[in-house]
């Protein structure tokens, strides 16, 4: 692993770029950063894998906007990405990076937005479009993109695309682009199905692999032998036992999400779950509520999380031991992110125990196993989640910022700062977390009141 403390500067960076690095308090490097930027920025065909929140974004954003010529309107970077959501959040974080010069046109290319809006926008002159496979294939179709500017190719979230489905789509996305280019592949895992893409599409690639085998800094892992049939209920003991704010639960199957969702709802627990049946809008309403804080649990598979990025998670508890030591790790290494500790539960019944034994030698530490039975529930009130979501009809297309909503509550509605939480703003509507215990007064305000000079309808999610 390369130096954790390397600085930016030590990289054939312009001034510019370096000052933006420092505004955006991106002091060092991080380890996935350290070890992959030398390499992107000279140039050479990247294959990196890190888990998820190690920074893989500003390492392939910082190599394609290094080379990037603002005076060019051709699209000269394109990243591909599984899913709206990652699209967005990579747009942004690209949009932020490009500060350090005018005028660089980062543009959004998914599914679910108006055809029309983004083909005037890359007609208007584009230098970097991020999205999803599918919906790039049907720009290159209709002849609406041009890619022979292109310089950079960028598959990220590999692994999830090829989960997905998506390997055809990027195949024909990568045979139509320039021969002469440079393409980053940026995974969290590395499956079979990578290396073959790999072979496809790099050209000579480097390899870069940051397997997090420390996670035992500050992830208090504990291993609880259970009966099979007694698992979901041994979930809801671990919740009111540790007493976590967030919990993301990690299930083997969709059917054991549902299952696990009665359950604790029947506990009387806040619990959500994520799986690819849902709608986008119901997707983006999940995430919201479980980031914000006002729903404790997040139910999901390792397919329906790939790529969620947290930053405060008290706890992941693995209901089912996954078989594959590398998920294991990637699964636990979401909670003690930062200066914040984090409890990693892991429940096995006497079949998973091979499972663990394969953990425990992949990440190099003893098992210790605990008992179930000496939890005690001393706190018998319920498990409350802190805050209280509430959707105001209207977004971005109505111009509302956060900042309005914020204003709105603080000014004069009278509430203080502190009872405000994340506010989300999206197209249609928008987001705003409050302590729970104001909720209902909030929302009575809110309505009787005004946002960004109009009425608004508010309402509980
Ligand atoms: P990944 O793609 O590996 O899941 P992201 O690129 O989304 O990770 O980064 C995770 C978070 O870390 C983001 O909030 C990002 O702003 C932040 N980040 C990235 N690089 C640095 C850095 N060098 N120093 C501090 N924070 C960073
Ligand atoms: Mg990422």
């Amino acid at each position: 692993m390369s130096e954790v403390n390397a600085s930016f500067s030590e990289l054939p960076l312009s001034p510019a770029m370096l000052t933006i690095l420092q505004q955006l308090e991106y002091l060092t490097m991080t380890p996935i950063q350290a070890a992959s930027l030398p390499i992107a920025l000279a140039g050479y065909d990247l294959i990196a894998q890190a888990k998820t929140g190690s920074g893989k974004t500003a390492a392939f954003g910082l190599a394609l906007l290094n080379k990037l010529n603002p005076k060019s309107f051709a699209v000269q970077a394109m990243v591909l990405c599984p899913t709206r959501e990652l699209a967005d959040q990579v747009t942004q974080e690209i949009r932020r990076l490009a500060r350090f010069e005018d005028n660089i046109k980062v543009l959004p290319l998914c599914g679910g937005s108006a055809m029309r809006n983004q083909i005037t926008s890359l007609e208007n002159g584009v230098h970097i479009v991020v999205g999803t496979p599918g919906r790039i294939m049907d720009h290159m179709e209709r002849g609406t993109i041009k890619l022979d500017g292109l310089q950079t190719l960028v598959l990220d979230e590999a692994d999830r695309m090829l989960d997905m489905g998506f390997h055809d789509d990027i195949a024909y996305v990568a045979k139509r682009c320039p021969k002469e280019r440079q393409t980053l592949l940026f995974s969290a895992t590395y499956p079979e199905g990578i290396a073959q893409l790999a072979k496809q599409f790099l050209r000579n690639p480097q390899e870069v692999k940051l397997l997090e085998q420390h996670a035992g800094s500050k992830i208090r892992q504990r291993f609880y032998e259970i009966k099979h049939e007694d698992r979901l209920q041994a979930v809801a003991m671990l919740l009111k036992h540790y007493r976590p704010v967030s919990t993301l639960a990690f299930c083997n199957t969709k059917q054991q999400c549902r299952d696990l969702l009665n359950v604790l709802r029947h506990e009387g627990i806040q619990a959500l779950t994520l799986n690819g049946d849902l709608e986008q809008r119901e997707r983006d309403q999940v995430l919201i509520q479980f980031a914000n804080r006002s729903v404790s649990v997040l139910v999901a598979t390792d397919v329906a999380a790939r790529g969620l990025d947290i930053a405060q998670l008290e706890a992941v508890i693995n209901v089912d031991v996954t078989p594959d030591p590398e998920i294991h790790i990637h699964r636990i290494g979401r909670t003690g992110r930062g200066d914040e500790d984090g409890w990693a539960l892991s429940l096995c019944s006497t079949a998973d125990k091979r499972r663990v034994a394969a953990i425990a030698t992949a990440m190099n530490c003893a098992v210790t196993w605990d008992d179930l039975g000496k939890l005690q529930n001393d706190d018998k009130s319920p498990l409350v989640p802190p805050m209280s979501t509430l959707q105001i009809l209207g977004g971005r297309k109505e111009k509302i910022r956060p900042g309005d909503i914020l204003g709105a509550l603080t000014g004069e509605a009278g509430f203080a700062r502190e009872q405000i939480g994340k506010i989300t703003v999206t197209d249609q509507s928008s987001y705003v977390a409050v302590a729970r215990n104001i909720a209902r007064d909030a929302i009575k305000k809110l309505s009787a009141g005004k946002v960004k000079g109009k009425t608004v309808k508010v309402r509980a999610l």
